[in-house]
């Protein structure tokens, strides 16, 4: 069993102040896969200690070195990909060939790009008599969830590091040892002692005595709707700023002169790949009502043509659900829409003897979905996509606004103008045209109750640190 009795604080491993600890499960097979130590809000003191007498020095290194030390820890990533995609593997579940290309793969990318990004902390605005210069925030407190435990964490790490913030890093409870893997090899490239603390634990101490610590000047999240309020919330206190990146329900509008094969494999694929557990999932597809059935037809195959197995095996397209809590939310979502009326056309719980252990559920296709029902609603977070037919292109975009999330869209369409014109009219901080491929070096967030802030790219970067304007004598 892999177990970790350690915190990664000022540089070096320290004993936690209590001597409780979390099991971390492997839900291909429910066993015990580690045991990580359960922090205290003393542990989290200690850390932003740390990263507090850590910042003026950090925050004044020139930035030629700061990139230079993120260009080292993005070589260092790289070289472990298969040791961290195994990592994600067998605490997240998410199928091999995913997790060295996704999972492992593009945290160090992002870490890389960082290092360009670095300079524009040098970048001085002349205002009339006035200068405009930006200033490291300070000591930033992340926490991220489990869907893309490294890829969302580094999505924080890389822009804090760039700006000349210090950091304390809460992981999900759920996986947290590829952030263990990310502070062996920040401290291997050499960032200086207390740039980046980790602090294992549950959300209710760790993540609040975080959040709540005065020292800590802001908080990045990545996490559910409920958790991010209650952050904003914890952050009014002494002000600080909080960035969150919340849940989606995200929508997929298909055009009546799309290619309806195309659309769908590509929005199947995308909604299924993690096994549904994407925040910007494209969950909603609003097909026109003439073209319902052929879409409803080419979305069973595809769902019924992915492999569903052991996330170790090479051939394996689907994983598990995250833990046993997952899979029990996902099938009563899947119950609910059963009850609401909607017309489940593949899927369920029904699974294998062989897989009957882990934490699986099928690609699920739902028909016959109107967009009040709860499943065209709230965020499934499992493998579930909803088909609903429309009648005219007002409607599709009305319904398609028609949630309290923003965070991701997509329109299909043999007509590029006329997709970019329907993205224009959709609410979400990014819409894919026939596609849903991810660009790293453009903003990524949400409008309405997906998030407030924007991470990736130079906007990534703004996050992270603070305007000040000179003023001098005309
Ligand atoms: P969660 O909100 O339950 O937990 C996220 C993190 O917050 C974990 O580290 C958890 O320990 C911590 N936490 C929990 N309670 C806390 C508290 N009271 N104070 C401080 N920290 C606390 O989310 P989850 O179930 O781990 O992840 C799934 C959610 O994340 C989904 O809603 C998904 O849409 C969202 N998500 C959003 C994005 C995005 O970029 N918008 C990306 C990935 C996931």
């Amino acid at each position: 069993m892999r177990v970790i009795d350690k915190f990664f604080i000022n540089g070096e491993w320290a004993t936690p102040n209590g001597t409780n600890t979390i099991d971390v499960i492997n839900p291909a097979n429910a066993s015990v896969y580690g045991r990580i130590p359960q922090g205290t809000a003393a542990d989290v003191n200690s850390a932003v200690a740390a990263a507090k007498a850590a910042f003026p020095s950090w925050s004044k290194t020139p930035t030629a070195e700061r990139s230079a030390l993120i260009r080292a820890i993005a070589l260092k990533m790289q070289e472990r990909i298969p040791e961290i995609a195994e990592t994600i593997v067998a605490e997240q579940g998410s199928p091999i060939g995913f997790a060295s290309q996704v999972q492992a793969g593009l945290p160090s990318l992002v870490m890389e790009s960082f290092a360009d990004y670095t300079f524009e902390m040098d970048h001085v605005e002349q205002v009339d008599h006035s200068m405009v210069v930006r200033e490291a925030i300070g000591v930033c407190g992340l926490i991220v969830p489990w869907n893309y435990p490294l890829q969302l964490l580094v999505t924080k790490v890389a822009p804090a590091l760039a700006a000349g913030c210090t950091i304390v890093i809460k992981p999900s409870e759920v996986t947290p040892f590829n952030a263990f893997m990310l502070a062996e090899i920040v401290h291997a490239a050499g960032l200086p002692p207390g740039v980046l603390n980790l602090v294992t634990g549950y959300g209710a101490d760790v993540g609040e005595a975080l959040c709540r610590h005065p020292d800590v000047d802001m908080i990045s999240f990545t996490g559910s709707t409920a958790i991010g309020k209650r952050i904003l919330a914890m952050g009014a206190d002494d002000v600080k700023r909080v960035c969150v990146e919340l849940g989606g329900k995200s929508a997929t509008v298909v055009l009546e002169d799309a290619d309806i094969t195309a659309a769908m494999t590509g929005n199947v694929v995308q909604v299924m790949s993690n096994s549904g557990q994407t925040c910007f999932a494209l969950s909603r597809v609003f097909v026109p009502a003439s073209r319902y059935d052929d879409a409803v037809a080419a979305a069973k195959a595809v769902a019924e043509s992915l492999v569903v197995g052991d996330p170790s095996n090479e051939a394996t397209q689907i994983g598990p659900l995250v833990s046993l809590a997952q899979r029990e939310r996902v099938l009563g979502y899947i119950a609910k829409g059963i009850q609401e009326g909607a017309r489940m056309v593949t899927g369920g719980g029904d699974m294998p003897e062989e897989l009957r252990q882990g934490f699986y559920v099928k690609p699920t296709v739902f028909a016959d979905v109107r967009n009040d029902m709860v499943i065209a609603r709230e965020e499934i977070f499992g493998p579930v996509i909803c088909l609903i037919p429309y009648n005219t292109v007002d409607e599709a975009v009305a319904m398609a606004n028609d949630s309290p999330y923003g965070l991701a869209a997509s329109v299909w369409s043999a007509d590029t103008d006329k997709a970019v014109a329907v993205s224009r009219r959709l609410i979400a901080g990014q819409v894919f045209i026939n596609d849903a491929e991810f660009n790293m070096r453009a903003p990524f967030g949400g409008f309405k109750q997906s998030g407030n802030g924007r991470e990736l790219g130079s906007e990534g970067l703004r996050e992270y640190f603070e305007l000040k304007a000179i003023h001098m004598p005309t």
